[in-house]
């Protein structure tokens, strides 16, 4: 095991496509817009991002296209310290996207996984190693559901505990809400759990995140809340994101439950206070000033 906590994240990776306009279009026509821009973005990505400046040694399962988005994001993670021989470049597939319409009262988001979808149980079987060396895996929804089974199996095998952030929300198959050692549904994704036959053992084991409420989980059969901090929000987009690397570096490190909720709650709370999923994620010692 290395000095650094060993956080391994299998999940997705996007090149976020924004174009702002002052009107949406209506179906045929064509507007002009205002400004366009990219930011590298997907939850496992920008998870990703969040662990490793809250100083966790990060290493990612993934896969992107060879194309001029893939070698970006690629460099992008690299910039961040994340290591990247997990990830797969698939000659056939294009980058993922997300492509959204920014106007002042609406957004139309139209997300395009392309490689995520190459992020086989074949992937992670090759680089198996990545997950057995880690003290903790950390899992989202935008990547094969039979790829996140698999993820869970190999994880579990090698006594690696697993967070699963079970976003954008689809059921889950029973053995896996069985297996994982920690959920962190918002409130919405929440909801959706509530009709799980399992629902009672899955509210034992869930971190739900309450956006500016802060955060409520149970710490050996108490149920405990968190409040929010208290700070000017610019960009609420990757608050959810921010606080799962931040909990899974935490909790790597061995920090108790209560103490890694509040550094995420907090790196999150932060983060929320500058533009951008990962242009406002903080780093650790940034957090601790915050809680000085
Ligand atoms: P998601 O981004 O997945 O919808 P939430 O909105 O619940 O998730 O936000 C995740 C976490 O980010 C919250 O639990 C909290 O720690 C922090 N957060 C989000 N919005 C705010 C806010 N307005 N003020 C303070 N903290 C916030």
């Amino acid at each position: 095991m290395s000095a650094k906590p060993n956080v391994c994240i299998v999940g997705s990776i996007n090149m976020d496509l924004t174009v702002t306009t002052g009107k949406m279009p209506m179906q045929g026509e064509t507007v002009l817009g205002d400004e366009f821009f990219t930011n590298p973005g997907g939850k496992g990505a920008n998870q990703a991002v969040a662990a490793a400046r809250m100083g966790a040694d990060v290493s990612f399962i993934g896969a992107v296209g060879n194309d001029p988005f893939g070698k970006t994001l690629l460099d992008n993670l690299s910039s961040e310290g994340i290591r990247t021989e997990g990830i797969e470049m698939i000659p056939e597939s294009a980058t993922g996207t997300a492509t959204i319409i920014l106007s002042e009262n609406d957004n139309r988001i139209i997300v395009a996984p392309g490689s995520n979808n190459d992020v086989t149980p074949g992937a992670v079987a090759k680089h198996r190693d990545l997950i057995k060396n880690s003290d903790i895996v950390l899992l989202q929804l935008e990547v094969p559901m039979e790829t996140i089974v698999s993820t869970v199996k190999t994880a579990h095998a090698a006594g690696v505990p697993v967070i699963l952030n079970p976003a954008p929300f689809q059921p889950l198959p029973e053995d896996i809400l069985e297996t994982v050692a920690y959920l962190t549904p918002n409130e919405i994704e929440l909801a959706s759990l509530q009709n799980d036959p399992l629902f009672a053992s899955i509210k034992q084991k869930s971190i739900v995140t309450r956006g500016d409420q802060g955060v409520s989980f149970v710490d050996n059969g108490t149920e405990r809340e968190v409040g929010g901090y208290r700070v000017q929000v610019q960009d609420t987009t990757g608050a959810g994101d921010t606080f799962n690397g931040a909990l899974a570096a935490e909790i790597a490190r061995g920090a108790t439950l209560e103490d890694a909720v509040n550094m995420a709650n907090a790196a999150a709370a932060l983060s929320v206070e500058k533009i951008g999923a990962q242009g406002g994620m903080p780093t650790k010692q940034e957090v601790k000033t915050f809680l000085q």
